[in-house]
């Protein structure tokens, strides 16, 4: 083939770079090609000593929004990237797919040609709605990490079994709504920490018990804190402020304190199990 192609970059080529491997492969009817280069990293290695406080922040993600604590909120728009995948068309498509399967099983006969159609149309609504949310995602994390020096979100894993624990018994919705926050979150998160290695910065992980339920000013727990409070209003010292922003102070200064640079607050390990 000697034909020029239109290609589109997912990210920008550094100035000097040797090209060792170029890969093309298809997936979906599309073609995709990776390159192999190496090149130098001129990014300097940022020392705990010379972190500037005011380039640390801490993110609290959720379903709606990325709240950060510099009191701003990014929406996550994820609602729209599932728009499609829970619409009633593409509902609509999926049931007849397991009827159409079902019957084959049944009789024994081969998937239809249509089976094999409305499949990659399935697969392309899929895609399309994944492409879309990772492009975003690009988006904001590249904005983060040239912007900050040092971020902090909180551990999935551990933030995962804490909360199966309680979503037993809520309604499947939250339990859909659980999945796409875990895999976004992961997403997101991962995004996060190579762009922020890679330019020689600070990507830290915490614990995430008790950072919605602590008060970000005084560490007061408020053990009453429902997912429907959009508030946190605390009791002891009066702070009124937006439950995610809340958090994500939380977030910020757990991540400090792991760097020895926190303000000192009684552990709230401590505070959450004691009884008022
Ligand atoms: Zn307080």
């Amino acid at each position: 083939m000697n034909t020029a192609l239109k290609m589109r970059y997912h990210r920008e080529l550094p100035k000097e770079y040797k090209l060792n491997q170029i890969t093309i492969s298809k997936s979906h009817n599309k073609y995709f090609v990776s390159l192999s280069i190496t090149y130098e990293n001129k990014a300097l290695l940022m020392s705990k000593e010379n972190l500037n406080i005011n380039k640390a922040i801490g993110i609290d993600l959720n379903i709606n929004d990325i709240a950060l604590s510099n009191q701003s909120l990014i929406p996550t728009n994820s609602k729209n990237f599932n728009v499609a995948k829970y619409s009633k068309i593409f509902q609509r498509l999926q049931r007849k797919q397991s009827r159409r399967l079902l019957k084959s099983k049944k009789e024994k006969t081969k998937l239809s040609v249509n089976f094999k159609k409305t499949q990659q149309r399935i697969n392309k609504i899929y895609e399309k709605s994944a492409n879309i949310k990772s492009d975003y995602y690009h988006k904001i994390t590249s904005k983060l990490s040239n912007e900050f020096d040092l971020i902090v979100v909180e551990n999935l894993q551990v933030k995962n079994m804490t909360k199966r624990a309680k979503l037993k018994n809520v309604k499947a919705k939250s339990g859909l709504n659980k999945s796409i926050l875990d895999t976004s979150f992961y997403q997101f998160s991962k995004m996060l920490e190579y762009k922020l290695t890679h330019n020689g910065k600070f990507f830290v992980k915490v614990n995430p018990q008790y950072t919605s339920k602590t008060c970000s000013v005084c560490g007061n727990v408020k053990d009453d804190l429902t997912l429907k409070d959009r508030k946190y209003i605390c009791e002891k010292c009066g702070n009124t402020i937006h439950r995610d922003i809340n958090a994500s102070l939380n977030i910020l200064e757990r991540g400090l304190k792991s760097f020895g640079l926190g303000i000192s607050l009684e552990d709230y390990k401590l505070k959450a199990f004691r009884v008022s």
